[in-house]
């Protein structure tokens, strides 16, 4: 049974609803919020309709998980298929290091399959002609679907040929393509045989690619050839055949390299081709059945690998497994995003990143839901097009990153208020702390003031969701993650490892572990419980900062690698950023400290303005007042230096230990920029720092 759950002790963290919430300035869901609302209260309506209604619903259901996690998770585990029930142990589990080596094991002895759960369960319980992904390419006008059935068939054929070419259970698959149905259609067929996928971002040098090769030794990588991204054509099969002979001189060889022929971005002529080692998939993968059968995995057999986004260092590659993954993302995408069988979702993030995976791809196939995947960028042909695609497909959930928020915000309501939106019901917000303007503007402009936002916090390691708004079941505050997911129970410590209560600032730890947790990074357990589980004996260690609020919310404050301390005040980047980008002319922002004689740090702010804003001391000015009067005196920046773009992860995150050197002019320390999506910005930074 889980170890170390005595009701007492958990309990003082139970989460409570505190009655000062109705002195704050609250709104009711499908109201307008000004500036200075606190407090969004869920609409009756709403309410009434969401899976968890109330937040005594949700402490019902969250205490049971955390007093009988092995009920609650078994009978989760029970709706999903399972060719053999797994063993007596729900959960064994051991994160204090002080005790012997960190090991975590979920449903162990149990056998499954997860892409049998996504599509042949789903199939079987009548759902075999809904659609399972709208496909929306780069050009307006481009698109295709797959039902559920159709989307099996794909997927057998796959699996097919890749065991075909040598592809057995426990063999590396590396997959480096954009988002088409071709991805998803990989992964499942990986899945399917027990292989292990890695998805790598197509987008990623081809020396990033030369890493995970080596890292991963895959049998067979799986791309395409080109790709357009707005008007920009990727040539992506020259990236895997410079990675591939790179990969060889190294000693690693890859027999066969899948290339999907993406005739709308480059024409298969133009090609560079290897015979004997490359293959067209139109050409040989619809040769085979579309019948395949399942390969019966144990629940802790490895199902993907995947490297986290680099934005505090080298990436590190997270292995998670099968059965606790599976049912974790399907029981988060449901509850966090209160989904229906009529939902029709779309998640903007790129299968390359954990997102993709667990709230493209898994989660929600699991919940046979129909899923948007789109090929392109959300600024072309325009800024409108993110809500073109929302009409087009009548989208109901609609999940996205802060960093793109703040880019739309900055271009103008006009390019939202032209489409309708009708069909939106839930927002969500993954990858960075979303500051409270960007928040009131994506609930009043683009939610209509009628959509609650699910504002994620979660990691690659987590494998999905743990603190998270349930819609409908409490009331909401712009910026707040909120309230631990079922069966989570994050605390926060301060230096020494101790647990803080009630109101309070520091580290983000968890106490327990959870269904969805990564089991080790490949190839080197040892820097798995060095980086995770040392700093705070006997927790998982986040790497992130948190504070609590006397209401018992939960607020992201940023990396606490990235905690600036000014004459002896600890302030967290998203603090700054956030009274920074609540300016009104100021599109984005990143802060960093640098050393100062006498404060010891001060706050060094790099500023975006919005969209035709020129750079003048005024706006300077009027920036940093903006921090003195949301913050205090103590937190205003010395130093705004103008950007006219941030240097940011191909995820969209903004990489805070570059702006570091650049802020402290340790120019020939920039370190590894190799997972930035434009290396260029660097340049202009570094340009732009005397003006
Ligand atoms: P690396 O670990 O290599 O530095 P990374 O941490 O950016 O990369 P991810 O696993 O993609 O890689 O990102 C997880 C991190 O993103 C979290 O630790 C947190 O800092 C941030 N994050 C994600 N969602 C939220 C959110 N809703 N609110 C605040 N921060 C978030
Ligand atoms: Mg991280």
């Amino acid at each position: 049974m889980v170890n170390n759950l005595t009701t007492a002790h958990h309990l003082r963290h139970e989460p409570t609803l505190s009655s000062r919430l109705s002195k704050l300035k609250a709104v009711i869901l499908g109201e307008p919020l000004a500036s200075d609302d606190d407090l969004i209260l869920p609409s009756r309506d709403f309410s009434q309709k969401a899976l968890v209604p109330s937040f005594e619903k949700y402490m019902e259901m969250y205490k049971r998980s955390i007093e009988d996690p092995a009920s609650f998770w078994s009978d989760i585990a029970s709706e999903f298929y399972w060719k053999k029930k797994w063993g007596q142990q729900v959960c064994s589990e051991n994160l204090d290091i002080r005790k012997g080596n960190i090991h975590i094991e979920w449903f162990k002895g149990g056998i499954t399959n997860i892409c049998y759960n996504c599509l042949d369960k789903n199939i079987e319980s009548g759902n075999g002609d809904k659609i399972a992904v709208h496909w929306e390419g780069n050009e307006p006008g481009l698109d295709d679907s797959l039902t559920y059935n159709q989307l099996l068939d794909r997927v057998c054929q796959l699996a097919n040929y890749l065991k075909d070419n040598g592809v057995k259970k426990g063999d590396s698959v590396i997959i480096y393509l954009p988002m088409l149905m071709e991805l998803p259609i990989a992964m499942l067929a990986c899945a399917r045989i027990g292989a292990v996928h890695s998805v790598v971002f197509a987008g990623f040098s081809a020396d990033s690619l030369v890493q995970r090769i080596i890292d991963c030794k895959p049998k067979v990588v799986i791309t395409c050839n080109a790709v357009k991204r707005g008007k920009k054509i990727i040539n992506l099969k020259d990236i895997v055949d410079s990675a591939l002979s790179e990969s060889s001189q190294n000693g690693i060889s890859v027999g066969s390299c899948l290339t999907y022929a993406n005739e709308t971005a480059m024409k298969k002529e133009a090609t560079k081709w290897q015979k004997g080692r490359d293959a067209w998939w139109q050409d040989v993968v619809p040769e085979y059945s579309t019948k395949c059968d399942v390969e019966w995995v144990d629940a802790e057999d490895p199902l993907f690998l995947l490297y986290t986004s680099g934005s505090t260092g080298k990436p590190k590659g997270v292995l998670h497994t099968t059965g606790g993954y599976m049912i974790y993302t399907a029981t988060t995408f449901k509850y966090a995003f209160d989904y229906k069988p009529s939902d029709v979702y779309w998640c903007t993030a790129d299968c390359g990143w954990i997102t993709g995976h667990s709230y493209v791809a898994y989660g929600p196939l699991l919940n046979g839901a129909t899923v948007v995947l789109y090929e392109g960028v959300p600024n072309y042909p325009d800024f409108g097009r993110c809500w073109d695609i929302v009409d087009k497909y009548k989208v109901t959930i609609f999940y996205t990153a802060p960093t793109l928020v703040r880019s739309l915000m900055r271009e103008g309501d006009e390019y939202v208020t032209r489409y309708s939106r009708k069909s939106l019901r839930v927002l969500g917000s993954v990858g960075e702390p979303i500051n409270p303007s960007a928040w009131r503007w994506f609930f009043n402009v683009v939610g209509d003031s009628r959509c609650p936002i699910s504002d994620t916090w979660w990691q690659t390691e987590t494998g999905g969701f743990m603190i998270t708004p349930l819609p409908g079941a409490w009331p909401q505050k712009p910026g707040s993650a909120t309230f631990p997911f079922f069966g989570v129970q994050p605390v926060i410590v301060d230096e020494k490892g101790k647990e803080i209560e009630g109101e309070c600032s520091g580290y983000l730890c968890v106490k327990n572990s959870w269904p969805g947790a990564f089991r080790t990074l490949y190839g080197d357990h040892e820097r798995y419980e060095t980086t995770y589980f040392s700093a705070f004996p006997g927790y998982y260690f986040s790497g992130d900062g948190c504070s609590r609020d006397e209401d018992g919310y939960h607020w992201l404050t940023g990396r606490v690698d990235d905690v600036i301390n000014v004459s002896g005040h600890r302030i967290g980047t998203a603090e700054v950023e956030s009274a920074l980008v609540s300016h009104p002319q100021c599109a984005e922002a990143a802060v960093v400290g640098v050393e100062h004689e006498v404060k010891g740090q001060s706050i060094y702010a790099f500023v975006t303005p919005v969209e035709g804003v020129p750079y003048s001391e005024d706006l300077r000015k009027s920036l940093v007042l903006s921090v003195r009067t949301n913050i205090g005196a103590f937190a205003a920046p010395d130093k705004i230096h103008w950007a006219p773009g941030l240097p940011k992860t191909r995820s969209g995150k903004i990489m805070r230990r570059i702006l570091r050197k650049i802020a402290s002019k340790q120019l020939d320390e920039l370190g590894d920029i190799s997972t930035l999506a434009d290396p260029h910005v660097v340049k202009k930074l570094i340009e732009l720092a005397d003006s």
